[in-house]
């Protein structure tokens, strides 16, 4: 299948400042350019609107501009003569920290290709600069692109090799995940700082249509490949304790972006986990997961798991259904989970799968009052669901535009409703839990 092109700007677009938000397009060579008098559209759901200057923020660093294959950028009735001949729609994927609020608006022309599993939030030229629908949630500067050198990354991968020539671990964070994939946790484990992973499980109990390490029924590729050796426990607690040890900020998570469910090997990581604290009381041991098993999760909390992060892309039952596709497990034991961890005094998180028009419609917004009002987690993390967007309002029966309150509003919403509740995009070490700043973590790392 056609991958989008991740594009170079080879000259800035020739405009004049204007007070609308203004139509991107690119040409079928990779150039990017404004169409000056054509004003920029985005997507909630099927809701397709003008961009509205209230939800763009100045693209930030990190942002990487695509260019979607056989999509024709949308544009006001009566204004299609105005586009560029051969002009193909563009969309922005953005860096960790940004929801988007607007997707990217096209028409999909016969026989376009399915995207693959990125976000493809709305961009367009405003004011002199490029920017994009998307808010700011979180400050962590983990995943900060700006944080990560690959010259001093390769060393301190050589370094950390050297250290531990036998670790499948260390092997498998080295040559996939930090050197092939840049995923940031597995780069943040070679600079010995902050949140490492720790993969565990090739199998999983879920059949997510986002799946970013297994699409077995689907014309794309998964980006990144699926774990494929089960560690044994001596290998995580080799790597486990001098990071939490030694690491500002230290945390090591495991449930990564390329294993299976962790809790498959709940028996695993118990043991690693009571090894771990015969060792170290320092740091926080976290746990990403799908939340299928709240009886494996107990045991894991009465281990001694600090934090957990549950990830769900709705919590309208049916619209979860749909999407993860659970095998042996239900929507209830999902809650049960959170409601188990929260006994036990982790700091609970949800990882919310955000989709604009989705995640704000007034069907979601009800049903997640009703969620937080009986788990009460601590934190929403609004991460956005990266998936072509047309397959998942098919896949959710969305047929026509759902009355949705903006996800801006929304967030905003839920500030002055809930007030404790913590809003983010990635799960904070336990110095932030109460309160510390970033600053305090940099600064008791020096
Ligand atoms: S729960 Fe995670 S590993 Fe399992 S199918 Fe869903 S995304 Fe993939």
């Amino acid at each position: 299948m056609t991958e989008p092109a991740a594009l170079e700007l080879e000259r800035e677009p020739d405009v004049t400042e204007g007070a609308e938000p203004t139509l991107l397009v690119a040409t079928p060579e990779g150039d990017v350019c404004d169409v000056p008098g054509l004003p920029a559209f985005g997507r909630s759901g099927r809701l397709v609107q003008k961009l509205d200057p209230d939800e763009l923020i100045p693209m930030p660093y990190g942002t990487q501009l695509y260019l979607l294959p056989g999509r024709r950028p949308a544009v006001a009735a009566g204004q299609e003569e105005q586009l560029p001949e051969g002009a193909v729609a563009v969309a922005a994927f953005l860096p960790p920290r940004y929801t988007a609020l607007r997707l990217a608006a096209y028409t999909v022309l016969p026989g376009a290709p399915q995207l693959p599993l990125y976000c493809y939030a709305a961009v367009c030229w405003y004011r002199g600069q490029f920017h994009v629908a998307a808010i700011e949630v979180d400050q962590d500067p983990k995943h900060d692109p700006q944080m990560f050198l690959p010259r001093v990354l390769r060393r301190y991968v050589k370094r950390m090799r050297k250290q531990y020539p036998r670790n499948r671990i260390v092997g498998h964070l080295a040559d996939r995940c930090a050197l092939r994939y840049g995923c940031a946790n597995a780069m943040n484990f070679f600079y010995r700082r902050w949140e490492m992973p720790i993969p565990v499980a090739a199998a999983c109990n879920a059949a997510c249509v986002g799946c970013i390490s297994a699409q077995p029924d689907s014309p794309i590729e998964p980006p990144q490949q699926r774990l494929d050796f089960t560690p044994e426990v001596s290998e995580i607690v080799e790597i486990a304790v001098p990071h939490l040890e030694q690491a500002p900020g230290a945390m090591v998570s495991f449930g990564q972006g390329c294993e299976g469910e962790p809790l498959m090997r709940a028996e695993l990581i118990e043991e690693a986990i009571r090894a771990i604290r015969r060792q170290t009381a320092r740091g926080t041991i976290h746990l990403n997961t799908n939340g299928s098993r709240p009886d494996a999760l107990r045991r894991l909390c009465a281990a001694g798991l600090d934090s957990v992060r549950i990830s769900m892309n709705s919590v309208y039952r049916p619209w979860y259904e749909l999407y993860y596709r659970p095998r042996g497990y239900c929507f209830e034991d999902v809650l049960e989970s959170f409601r188990v961890a929260r006994e036990h005094g982790c700091f609970v998180s949800l990882n919310y799968l955000t989709f604009p028009g989705v995640t704000d419609s007034v069907v979601e917004t009800d049903a997640f009052r009703r969620f937080l009002n009986d788990v009460r987690p601590n934190m929403v993390q609004w991460r956005n669901l990266n998936i072509d967007p047309d397959v998942y309002v098919e896949l959710l029966g969305v047929e026509q535009e759902l009355a949705a309150v903006g996800l801006k509003c929304w967030i905003e919403r839920l500030r002055e409703e809930f007030p404790w509740l913590r809003h983010g995009y990635l799960n904070p070490p336990r110095e932030l839990w109460s309160g510390g700043s970033w600053a305090e973590v940099f600064r008791a790392g020096q």
